[in-house]
């Protein structure tokens, strides 16, 4: 099949995968299935256009009650103060309950979402690895102490759970991404709310009900479904949420870091990215040109990492996106359901209009679209892969995140030019470089201001190395051995032992 013909999808296993979980759903709070006022939110497959999960939609009064659970949880529950070899204990059972429901959990992904049912199997097999993860790391989690300070004086240095956290989470990666935030701050011993995208629930919900067959006491976590305005806003400015910890777009990054300034919360912020694959004439051509089919195409391009800037060198430029556009077409795009597909549908009639949009305005700005640049018939939302060439750096396409199975093409001559270019945009997620040449890899490695660098290779990852970006991609890291520390506070105890040895005031006066 070519991504040219019209897409159908396969009715029986739709049937099949939907009886594998409850259409309804509730949120939690302190341990109770809560409903809010009734009203709820339903979600449709974007391949197949049926109902595929039903939540409530919450308001401000439930994020109220979610957040006053957590702060109960923390402040009076047991998991604060629970030993270390025990919060790793409830953390290794959760990662064992993800791996038996790990087929009902890619199944619910892939159908709010649309992606791929092979690519959900295994972000949930690599989210219960980032759980066993950080069970490691929470027997890890250690202070210091300082005896170098004097016969009298001893300094202790203590690692606390940093509080409640409001842990809001974007629709992309659901499953994956609430497991790269919620271990970890379980694993400090913090309490947490947790907010999906109302487009993609149900696997966040269905967590929460792992959480409590593994023993997390109620309260620990608390999980609220709705729309952001109505209750992530709340989590991102209520005081009695010491943290911040969200992923999704860099507007609403920036609007829930100044709802938290007004209280001080700490921040974790992993936000978008426009990330450049930088190819030279010596690399390995047949690896690069397979990377950048996935680094485009991966998640239908939804994807804060998404190789969505192609910078190659002019000699080698034509060659190169002649090839990629014979690997586009051999691209499957189609049923998320079946597991040949590599590209399933897009989230929204909305986001798909916008990705259209992005291609429209980039044509009309003078550059050269290589390939479809349109939706795909189907009843379905289902984008073609796309190639924009001849795209200069100012135009918005080569500065915008589009989202979507889109990568644009830009030349350059020198190897100062690609570090130039690669650096062109606010953001600084991630970059790959591509050459045989030591000196070529290592200047972009390090000229090149992001958070992660891949050198022949893309979008490689694994939970011991730190993920996160630069300027307006991100405040922090997550993940790495780090990430539990992320989730508390340093306490100094400043010991004084024996009698005073300093009088401020003169004795005896
Ligand atoms: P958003 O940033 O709007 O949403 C991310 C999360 O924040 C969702 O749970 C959302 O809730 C919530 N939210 C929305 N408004 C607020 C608010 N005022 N306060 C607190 N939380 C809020 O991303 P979208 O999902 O709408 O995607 C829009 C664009 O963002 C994409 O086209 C893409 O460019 C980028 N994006 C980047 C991601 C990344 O991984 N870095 C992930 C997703 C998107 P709800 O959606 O339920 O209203």
């Amino acid at each position: 099949m070519t991504a040219q013909t019209p897409i159908a999808v396969d009715t029986k296993k739709l049937n099949a995968a939907m009886a594998r979980f409850p259409r309804d759903r509730a949120m939690q709070i302190a341990g109770r299935d809560a409903l809010g006022g009734g009203e709820t939110i339903e979600r449709r497959s974007p391949a197949h256009g049926v109902i595929v999960t039903r939540v409530p939609r919450g308001r401000a009064e439930d994020a109220r009650a979610v957040i006053a659970a957590a702060r109960m949880g923390f402040d009076e529950g047991p998991w604060p103060s629970e030993t270390a070899a025990n919060r790793a204990r409830v953390l290794l059972k959760v990662a064992d309950l993800i791996d038996r429901d790990r087929e009902a959990l890619a199944l619910m992904d892939t159908l709010e979402s649309g992606k791929a049912i092979a690519q959900a199997r295994g972000e949930i097999e690599g989210a219960a690895d980032i759980w066993r993860y950080a069970a490691s790391l929470a027997r890890e989690l250690s202070g210091e102490s300082y005896a170098n300070l004097g016969r009298d004086r001893l300094g202790v240095v203590l690692r606390e759970p940093i509080g409640v956290v409001s842990i809001i989470t974007p629709w992309n990666f659901p499953f994956l991404i609430v497991s790269q935030k919620l271990p970890f701050a379980l694993a400090a011993g913090c309490a947490c709310v947790v907010k999906p995208s109302e487009m993609t629930s149900a696997s966040t919900l269905h967590l929460g009900t792992l959480l409590a067959e593994a023993g997390l006491p109620d309260g620990a976590c608390n999980i609220v479904t709705g729309y952001g305005p109505d209750v992530g806003a709340p989590m991102t400015s209520d005081p009695d949420v010491d943290m911040i910890s969200f992923t999704g777009s860099t507007a609403v990054g920036r609007a829930a870091m100044a709802a938290g300034a007004a209280t001080l919360k700490k921040v974790s912020m992993e936000l978008g990215g426009k990330n450049p694959q930088v190819v030279f004439p010596d690399a390995d051509m047949d690896a690069a040109l397979d990377a950048a089919t996935f680094g485009a195409y991966f998640n239908a391009g939804e994807c804060c990492n998404a190789g969505s800037r192609l910078l190659l060198q002019a000699d080698i430029a034509e060659a190169f996106l002649s090839e990629l556009a014979q690997r586009s077409k051999r691209v499957k795009v189609g049923d998320p359901l079946d597991p040949d597909t590599r590209v399933g549908a897009i989230i929204s009639a909305d986001h798909l209009g916008k990705i259209e949009r992005h291609v429209k305005a980039a044509r009309e700005a003078g550059a050269v679209v290589r390939t479809d640049g349109t939706r795909l018939e189907s009843d379905g939302l289902f984008m073609a892969p796309t190639i924009v060439a001849d795209v200069g750096p100012s135009m918005a396409i080569a500065r915008e995140e589009v989202f979507g199975p889109v990568v644009v093409a830009l030349t350059l001559k020198t190897l100062d030019e690609a570090i130039a270019l690669a650096n062109s945009t606010a953001y600084g997620l991630s970059a790959s470089v591509w050459s045989r040449d030591l000196d070529t890899a290592l200047s972009v490695g390090r000229g090149v201001r992001a958070g992660t660098i891949w050198v022949n290779t893309f979008m490689d990852g694994t939970p011991e190395l730190p993920f996160g970006g630069y300027r307006q991609s991100g405040v922090g890291r997550e993940l790495g051995r780090n990430a539990v520390k992320d989730y508390t506070e340093e306490k100094t105890l400043h010991v004084h032992a024996g009698p005073r040895t300093s009088w401020w005031l003169p004795r005896g006066a």
